[in-house]
């Protein structure tokens, strides 16, 4: 019980501990001790650390996925927003300018 030890996170299901148990055959699994969901049990404590961390990683991982997502989109929107402003005023100078060469247009 003692090689390289990893720390467990908590239960992906419920929030719950979770702790290293073995099972007779000398395999490791991690258990939530409020819930009783199972990692997978495999002979390396380590590993099977490994594999409930990455099962309780993976709904972090989407909950900043679409954290960092929803910013970009909202970075996006206000990219939009400056460039129609942008857009906008070109518009007037384009306008501006084609009025001004009417104009000599016209005296000349
Ligand atoms: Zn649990």
């Amino acid at each position: 019980m003692s090689e390289n030890r990893v720390e467990l996170k908590s239960c992906p299901y419920c929030g719950g501990r979770a702790v290293m148990k073995d099972d007779r055959l000398g395999r490791n699994y991690a258990e939530c001790q409020q819930c009783n969901a199972r990692g997978s049990a495999v002979l390396s404590e380590k590993t099977a650390a490994e594999y409930w961390n990455s099962h309780t990683g993976n709904s972090s991982v989407a909950a900043s996925t679409l954290a960092e997502l929803k910013t970009m989109m909202t970075d996006a929107l206000d990219f939009a927003a400056k460039a129609k402003a942008r857009a906008k005023m070109a518009e007037g100078m384009l306008t501006e300018c084609i009025g001004a060469i009417d104009k000599l247009q016209r005296r000349a």
